[in-house]
């Protein structure tokens, strides 16, 4: 396995820290579990996975050399799905929830995680997301209300699943070693969240308020509503504030008004 060329273009980055990887596998209960990895690479964190003896795991590779190696390397332990993880249906992969890891590619890693909660039912096909993104994102994910992080991506994880961060892995833990931090984050899935008929329109509304996040409130609401003062006035929201200063459920109500005049 020493051998590997490794693809930069696919963030093939593998974890070679026996204390970071013994972490990430005591985050959740594996035992019993059907388990979904995603770009499992040379099988690191998978050896680690197969030890707390799952009930059945699947992995998502979509580099066909890694995909064959695996195959050697783990003998019909895994239930291979040579694909890219942004054209599968998660939920078609198994009739039982999965608990997934990934030490997510960088590049796309944003996409993955967005995809996941836009075309979430109201069934959930996983019961937890135990993934390591790097830093300034996960950052992202993480931030609250009134700080410079705040944004679209921390609307949305939040919209529909709890967040928890568990630990930073320095570079030196990789190999090849990256130029970034990186976090490993824990997501379960809330048991309520608020009703949004598209979630495509949460992703629209947001986009537009935090491509100004500079400018007042005025301006986006200008852009969005046709009737922007009686919607401020309805949520009792100050138009002279800052996108960062709106709360997420806030963010969800508009979204729901927006849909809402839309109908009319
Ligand atoms: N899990 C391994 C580890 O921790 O050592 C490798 C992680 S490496 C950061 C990311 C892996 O995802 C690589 O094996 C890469 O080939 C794979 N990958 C990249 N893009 C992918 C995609 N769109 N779909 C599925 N796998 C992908």
């Amino acid at each position: 396995m020493n051998t590997i060329k490794t693809k930069k273009s696919l963030g093939q980055n593998f974890l070679i820290d026996r204390n970071v990887l013994e972490k990430i596998v005591n985050t959740v209960e594996i035992k019993n579990k059907e388990i979904l990895e995603i770009g499992p690479g040379s099988g690191n964190l998978t050896s680690y996975i197969l030890k707390k003896e799952p009930k059945k795991i699947y992995v998502i590779e979509k580099d066909d050399n890694l995909a064959t190696l695996l195959d050697q390397k783990f003998n019909n332990e895994l239930n291979i799905i040579n694909e890219d993880v942004l054209k599968i249906s998660e939920n078609k992969i198994s009739k039982e929830k999965l608990t997934v890891f990934g030490n997510l590619p960088y590049n796309v890693s944003t996409e993955i995680i967005s995809k996941w909660i836009i075309n979430i039912d109201k069934q959930f096909w996983f019961n937890s997301l135990v993934l390591m993104f790097q830093k300034e994102v996960a950052d992202r994910i993480i931030a609250i209300q009134d700080t410079a992080n705040y944004g679209r991506l921390s609307i949305l994880s939040n919209w529909k699943l709890n967040v928890k961060k568990i630990l930073d892995i320095k570079p030196e833990s990789f190999k090849p070693k990256p130029k970034i931090d990186s976090t490993l984050l824990v997501f379960t899935p809330k048991k309520k969240f608020f009703e949004i008929e598209n979630a495509k329109n949460l992703e629209t509304i947001t986009r537009i308020f935090f491509s100004q996040r500079r400018k007042m409130l005025k301006k986006p609401f200008n852009q969005i509503f046709k009737n922007a003062k009686e919607v401020s006035d309805k949520f009792n929201i100050d138009l002279n504030l800052r996108p960062q200063n709106l709360s997420p459920e806030i963010y969800y109500r508009l979204t729901k008004e927006f849909e809402d005049l839309r109908g009319q």
